[in-house]
C-alpha cells in the first residue's frame, strides 16, 4: 500500500509557514482550537444551474440521479465538527448517529481539519444519500446510504511523481534569493529548501550579486493531472559571483537523505554563514568603523543583520548556551560555546528562544531568540560575533569545519545513483561537460 508521506506534509508546510514569518517577520498566527473559532461555512451549492464543484472530488456524480438530489460540497472552516456542519445544513442528528456508529472506518470524520473538502448529497426533499470526505489529495472517504443504515468506503488515488525543472537569475529588479525564485514561478516551499541547502556555502544576506544564477530539479505529485504537492529538491547548481556550487540529493544505505556536492562532499559545515534568514546586512565586520551612537572609531567585531523585530535567529551551529542575558550594551543576548575552539554571539535580541537557557544544548539552526533592538541599538538587528579560540574573527571569510562526506566504501553507489541526475541537470541547465563521469571533473567548477 502506498501511503501518503503525511509528515513531508507537515514539513512543508511548517517550511512555507516559516518562510511566511522570516519574510514578513510577523509573529506566528496561532490558529484557534477548533471548539473555540467562530465558525463560518462557506458553502459552495452545485445545483442544476450552477457549475458543479464536485468535480474537485475524485467520484463523479452519477448523473441519473442529478435531477433529484444534488450534491453540496463545503471547504471545513476552523471551528467546524460534523455534528455542527449536520445541523446548519438541517440534516436528521439521527443519519450522524447511524455514520458514527460505522466505526472505525469513519474514525477520520471526529478529526476534520479546515480546509478539506467535504460534500453531502441530498434529495429535493432533504434526504441524505450520500457523503464524501476528502481528507487528503490521495484519500476519499465515501459513505453511501443502504436503506435505513450507511456503508462507508474509502478510494485511494494513485500519485504519480515527476521531475519539474526550473532557472532564476538574480538582477536588479530581484535582488533576493526569494525574489528570483518567485519570479521564476518557485513555490515558498521549493525557495526555502533551496535556501537550506546552500546556507552553510552561500550568504544569500551578503553574496548574492546581479547575474548570479541557479537551476535546480524537483519533485512535484501529481493525482489525476493536478498537481498536489511539490516533493524534495533532487539536484540543483547555484552560479554565485561565478562560483558553481552544485548540490545534489542521495539517500544513503542506512535511508538517510542529504545533499552532497557531486565528489560526495556534504553541503553541511559545522556552521551556518547567516543566523538570520532572508536578512541583510547592515553593518560589515570592521575593526574601524565609526560607531552611529558614540560617534568615534570603535571595532565592529561581528556582523550586523537588519531584519524585522521578531525575526527567528538561529543557532549558527550545534552547541551549547553558556549566557543568557541583558545588559545596557548589547540589550537581550545569548552566548553558545561549539566545542573546545568556538564561540558564537547574538546580541540584541527582542525575546528568548523557548527553553534557552545557560547549559541547554541547541541544534544547528534551532530558533534561539528574535531580533530586536534591545541595548545600543538604533533599529532592530542581529548583531553576530564568531569566535575562534576566544578571538573575533569576520564570520563572512572565516574558514568553517565541514560535515561528513560519503564514506569511501559507499562512493561508488554513491556516483551510480547521482551521475545520471547530474548529467540531465547539466544538460537541462546548458553545462557542457555532462557526458563526462563523475571523477573526472573533480577539479573543475
Ligand atoms: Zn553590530
Amino acid at each position: 500500500m502506498h501511503s501518503y508521506p503525511k509528515s513531508h506534509v507537515k514539513a512543508a508546510l511548517l517550511a512555507t509557514a516559516f518562510l511566511a514569518i522570516v519574510i514578513t517577520a510577523l509573529p506566528a498566527h496561532q490558529s484557534e482550537s477548533p471548539s473555540e473559532a467562530p465558525v463560518s461555512l462557506q458553502l459552495e451549492v452545485a445545483g442544476t444551474a450552477n457549475v458543479v464543484s464536485v468535480n474537485e472530488l475524485p467520484v463523479k456524480q452519477e448523473q441519473m440521479e442529478a435531477s433529484n438530489s444534488r450534491w453540496i460540497n463545503m471547504t471545513i472552516q476552523p471551528g467546524d465538527n460534523l455534528a455542527r456542519i449536520f445541523k446548519r445544513n438541517k440534516l436528521p442528528a439521527a443519519d450522524l448517529q447511524n455514520i458514527v456508529n460505522l466505526g472505525k472506518p469513519v474514525s477520520s470524520l471526529r478529526k476534520i481539519l479546515p480546509g478539506q473538502k467535504l460534500g453531502f448529497k441530498i434529495t429535493s426533499s432533504g434526504e441524505l444519500l450520500a457523503i464524501q470526505y476528502k481528507k487528503n489529495a490521495l484519500d476519499t472517504l465515501l459513505i453511501h446510504r443502504q436503506d435505513q443504515s450507511f456503508v462507508a468506503s474509502w478510494q485511494s488515488a494513485t500519485p504519480e511523481t515527476i521531475v519539474a525543472f526550473e532557472s532564476a537569475k538574480i538582477t536588479k529588479e530581484n535582488p533576493s534569493l526569494y525574489h528570483a525564485g518567485k519570479a521564476a514561478g518557485l513555490s515558498d516551499n521549493i525557495i526555502m529548501q533551496l535556501s537550506h541547502i546552500y546556507q552553510w556555502d552561500i550568504s544569500f544576506a551578503l553574496d548574492l550579486r546581479a547575474g548570479d544564477s541557479f537551476s535546480l530539479m524537483f519533485e512535484e505529485i501529481y493525482v489525476d493531472g493536478e498537481l498536489v504537492k511539490e516533493g524534495s529538491i533532487i539536484a540543483a547548481v547555484f552560479t554565485n559571483m561565478g562560483k558553481r556550487h552544485e548540490a545534489v540529493k542521495y539517500i544513503d544505505i542506512e535511508g538517510h537523505s542529504d545533499y552532497y556536492t557531486p565528489e560526495g562532499l556534504s553541503m553541511r559545515k559545522a556552521f551556518l554563514r547567516d543566523p538570520v534568514h532572508f536578512s541583510y546586512v547592515s553593518s560589515s565586520f570592521n575593526l574601524r568603523r565609526l560607531h552611529p551612537i558614540h560617534k568615534k572609531v570603535m571595532p565592529h567585531r561581528g556582523i550586523d543583520y537588519a531584519a524585522k523585530r521578531g525575526t527567528p535567529v538561529l543557532a549558527s551551529g550545534d552547541g551549547k548556551v553558556t549566557t543568557r542575558r541583558q545588559n545596557s550594551a548589547s540589550g537581550k543576548y545569548i552566548v553558545i560555546q561549539h566545542g573546545e575552539q568556538y564561540t558564537t554571539k547574538y546580541l540584541h535580541l527582542s525575546a528568548f528562544g523557548k527553553g534557552i537557557k545557560p547549559g541547554k544544548s541547541v541544534k544547528q539552526g534551532q530558533t534561539i531568540g528574535y531580533v530586536g533592538a534591545t541595548g545600543w541599538a538604533t533599529a532592530p538587528h542581529l548583531h553576530y560575533e564568531f569566535l575562534v579560540t576566544g578571538v573575533h574573527r569576520n564570520p563572512k571569510t572565516v574558514s568553517l569545519p565541514k560535515a561528513l562526506p560519503i564514506a569511501r566504501d559507499e562512493l561508488e553507489r554513491f556516483r551510480d545513483s547521482v551521475s545520471p541526475v547530474l548529467a540531465r541537470l547539466e544538460s537541462i541547465s546548458g553545462k557542457g561537460y555532462a557526458s563526462l563521469p563523475p571523477g573526472d571533473r573533480s577539479s573543475g567548477g
